[in-house]
């Protein structure tokens, strides 16, 4: 009895400091477990990123819905599914290191960095890795750190990464990023071309053997290269 009125307390104490509570816990169960995301890591960070604050404000009423959305100079923020699904594939931990490149918004970067204390991202439009800085450090997330610039090259100085997630379609793999994979550390990148349908791809570094593979067909905004 008083153990469910004290559920019932927090319920409501949450819903009333966070209105997308409700929507955040129905995303999660609809649109991610449903669809075999299972690793409890990465459901309690989608659970608990605010994405309504990723998203333009006249988006805000869509933050939760079950696709993209965009985000400005052409970008989008990915489908909440493929951040959970990228962050599973990825097996974070605490005190792993992370690269993503390709802020857009800061949300999978957010996502991440509710993991890990060590969590890299790299945006080559200014404006938005301004923005996305900006973002992350009012919600709490100073311990993401922020580059403008290509990430084509990686970031040398924090290298080698446990993980790097690429959120952009490459026409392929960039070798500085592979080699800034850490022994054993693995890799998510959409790889095909801009445009069309690409395909997720899993690398895997092992000593000096590399593996992908192939998980599933996705369609991501372009990576493009620094003139
Ligand atoms: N992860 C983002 C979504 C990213 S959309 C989020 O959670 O909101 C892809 C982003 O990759 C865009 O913002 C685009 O500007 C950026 N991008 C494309 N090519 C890049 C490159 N070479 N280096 C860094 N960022 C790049």
């Amino acid at each position: 009895m008083i153990s469910s009125l004290i559920i019932l307390l927090v319920a409501l104490v949450q819903t009333q400091t966070d209105p997308f509570h409700r929507e955040r816990d129905l995303m999660v169960r609809t649109q991610i477990i449903a669809r075999g995301v299972r690793d409890t890591t990465t459901l309690r960070a989608m659970q608990t990123v605010p994405r309504h604050q990723f998203v333009p404000a006249d988006q805000k009423r869509s933050a939760y819905d079950d696709s993209p959305l965009p985000i400005g100079y052409g970008q989008t923020i990915s489908q909440p599914y493929i951040v959970a699904y990228m962050t599973e594939l990825l097996r974070p931990s605490p005190g792993k290191r992370i690269l993503e490149i390709g802020t857009g918004s800061g949300y999978q970067a957010a996502v991440l960095a509710e993991i890990t204390d060590s969590i890299y991202t790299i945006e080559i439009i200014p404006q938005l890795g301004n923005a996305a800085a900006q973002r992350l450090k009012e919600l709490g997330y100073r311990h993401a750190s922020i580059k403008i610039g290509d990430g084509y090259y990686g970031w040398e100085e924090h290298a080698p990464f446990d993980a790097i997630i690429v959120t952009a379609a490459a026409e392929f793999i960039p070798p500085p990023l592979i080699s800034q994979l850490k022994d054993g550390g693995r890799m998510v990148i959409p790889v095909g071309s801009p445009f069309l349908v690409q395909q997720l791809m899993l690398v895997e570094k092992r000593g000096n053997q590399i593996s992908t593979r192939s998980v599933m067909t996705v369609r991501f905004v372009p990576f493009t290269r620094a003139k």
